[in-house]
């Protein structure tokens, strides 16, 4: 039996100075006592303490989710009373939708636009899964008459579940509700600069009925815990959200126990504007797709392709529209730009644009760190757009992961779906025309899990979600990913009437 701390009860309070890890259904303390700290990126401000999990508290965490598994309560509950818990979930999640939003953007420094949507679409998916899960059934399959063959979708395990910073709630949820819907238990790991709405998230789970043991969170740094994750015996399957060279790390350690491994990985997602576009919708959602999130997002469209014929047109608009973005208070409705995660993640940024400066592109507006009136302890960057780059530069090869974009022209579709293709990654690609032939030509030929046409947005609950070559694989948001938390057995009976022998013994 699990043993945690004696807590039963989580604070009511969302806004803490303290939070504890939830392990067993329980708000639990690290072993050893020892706390992280923190911080609001757009202040600089210290808003909170974590603890900082070492190997002990994740066999804790392992034990409790491996109990919880084998117990069988959850997974054996009729699908229907677990979709009700995930509808519950979701309930929860809506009353205290602008605490939780409230809370996202003081731990990531986002926007409040940002947030309300992210959390929204959290919301979402734990609705949309509870949804899927009762339709996700095994088959009845045609086999010779006497023979009787169905399957059945049963759940992996226990799985571990490592995110990043930059989509802290929604990441959460994208891992979280398919898991649970399937009767997996989990050990979820967030990043270290931004625990608390996973935190939240994990309490609510409990508060809605999910039974202890199931929803586990450490917090703690990735290189120890999450390592240790990824090696573990109890652990079935690791999914993960982050960085390619993380990925390939894990996916090593992982092979070890042949653990089933789900990565989400990085991207340089192409943006390609043809001439026949809409103007204005191609301008509004290039400036969007690089700039939401600050940037930092996987999918962010950061290299951008545009025909040679409507160059000069498209590149005024679109200085003109960056130019004008507000880059201020998160809290504010009017931003659209917010804070960088981190110094570390600041100084990256620059290192980036100051190389390209270096191999020769050109600056064409921002390149720089900025102080924004009032919030001078945080990290910030300016809107960024480079010009004068070729395919095979650094800054148009590696992911920045900032409100940085990348500019090059084209003159025919055959040589924009080379340039599109040629990167090591293959997460996302935007393209923006009228001509239906060309749209599907392209679409085709683009080697990206997901393909925008005319479109800003990337994904909604019920869109698979995921990567081709070094952006990883399996898909999560779609129906597909309560694939990746089963496995299907299939039972073959005979029902002839006289018993077999096929050796003729
Ligand atoms: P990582 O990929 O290192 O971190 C993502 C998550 O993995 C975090 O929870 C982290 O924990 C954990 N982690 C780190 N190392 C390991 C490991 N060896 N085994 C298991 N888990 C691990 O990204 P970072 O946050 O360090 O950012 C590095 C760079 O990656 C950024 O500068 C950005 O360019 C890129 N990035 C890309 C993302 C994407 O979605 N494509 C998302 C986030 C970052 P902890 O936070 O404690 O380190």
């Amino acid at each position: 039996m699990v043993k945690t701390t004696e807590q039963p009860i989580f604070a009511k309070e969302l806004k803490r100075e303290t939070y504890q890890m939830v392990i067993n259904g329980k708000s639990t303390q690290a072993k050893s006592g020892e706390m992280a700290t923190v911080y609001n990126p757009a202040t600089g401000e210290v808003i909170a303490e974590v603890p900082k999990a070492n190997l002990e508290d994740v066999d804790l965490a392992v034990e409790a989710a491996r109990e919880a598994f084998d117990n069988g309560k959850w997974k054996r509950y009729p699908v229907g009373k677990r979709a009700r818990v995930l509808n519950n979930i979701a309930s929860i999640m809506r009353e205290r939708f602008h605490q939780l939003v409230e809370m996202e953007v003081m731990n990531s420094g986002k926007t409040i636009s940002a947030a309300q949507g992210q959390v929204m679409q959290a919301i979402e998916d734990f609705e949309f899964y509870a949804g899927a899960i009762v339709g996700h059934c095994g088959t009845v399959n045609n086999v010779p008459g006497q023979f009787f063959n169905y399957t059945q979708k049963e759940p992996i395990g226990v799985a571990a579940q490592i995110i990043p910073w930059n989509y802290p709630m929604m990441m959460a949820a994208w891992k979280v509700a398919p898991a649970i819907a399937t009767g997996c238990s989990i050990v979820l790991k967030p990043a270290s600069f931004t625990p608390i709405t996973a935190i939240l998230l994990a309490e609510i789970c409990t508060e809605a009925g999910v039974p202890e043991g199931v929803v586990n969170v450490v917090t703690g740094p990735g290189a120890t815990i999450g390592t240790y994750l990824t090696e573990h015996k109890g652990i079935d399957k690791v999914a993960f959200t982050g960085e390619t060279n993380t990925g390939k790390d894990i996916m090593a350690k992982a092979s070890e126990t042949l653990k089933r491994v789900t990565l989400e990985l990085g991207g340089k997602s192409p943006n390609i504007v043809f001439p026949d576009a809409d103007l204005e919708a191609a301008v509004n959602g290039s400036v969007f797709g690089i700039f939401y999130n600050t940037g930092q997002s996987c999918e962010a469209r950061s290299r951008l392709f545009i025909h040679e014929d409507m160059y000069d047109e498209f590149m005024e608009s679109f200085l003109d529209k960056t130019r004008k973005l507000v880059v201020d208070d998160p809290m504010s409705e009017k931003s659209h730009v917010g804070a960088i995660i981190s110094k570390q993640q600041l100084d990256k940024i620059h290192r980036y644009v100051e190389g390209a400066k270096e191999e020769g592109a050109t600056v064409v507006t921002g390149g720089h760190p900025l102080k924004v009136e009032g919030f001078a302890e945080g990290y910030w960057y300016a809107p960024t757009v480079i010009t004068n780059v070729t395919n095979d530069m650094k800054i148009a090869q590696e992911e920045v992961f900032g409100p940085v974009v990348v500019v090059m022209t084209f003159t025919d579709e055959k040589e924009v779906i080379q340039l599109a293709n040629d990167t090591k990654y293959g997460l996302a690609a935007a393209i923006w025309a009228k001509d239906q032939g060309l749209i599907k030509r392209v679409s085709d030929r683009i080697q990206a899990g997901v393909v925008m046409v005319n479109c800003p947005f990337s994904a909604f609950p019920g869109t698979p979600f995921g990567g081709y070559k070094q952006s990883g694989f399996g898909r999560e948001l779609g129906i597909e990913t309560l694939d990746l938390y089963t496995e299907t057995k299939s039972v073959l009976s005979y029902a002839g009437r006289k018993p077999l022998n096929p050796l003729n013994l």
